[in-house]
């Protein structure tokens, strides 16, 4: 088990990781940003447990990210 890492406060809202990855992702229609679906917030990052597969999927959207604000650990 990992955890996809998302700190948000930063997003500019491209996009990307919604267009690479639509079944994890969202773009909110309040402030523009990501949303990370099911992730707990953990003081100013949102968190979501993943299996292998995901993990590995997410490493691709990560490197993507043009803030690189997607971590996995
Ligand atoms: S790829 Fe990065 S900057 Fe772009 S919307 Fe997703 S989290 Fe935000």
């Amino acid at each position: 088990m990992a955890n996809i890492i998302h700190y948000r406060n930063k997003c500019i809202g491209c996009g990307i990781c919604y267009e690479m990855q639509p079944e994890l992702w969202r773009m909110s229609k309040k402030d523009g940003k990501a949303v990370l679906l099911n992730a707990e917030l953990k003081k100013t990052v949102h968190v979501l447990p993943v299996g292998q597969s995901i993990y590995f999927e997410t490493a691709a959207v990560a490197e993507a990210c043009p803030v690189n604000i997607i971590k996995l650990s």
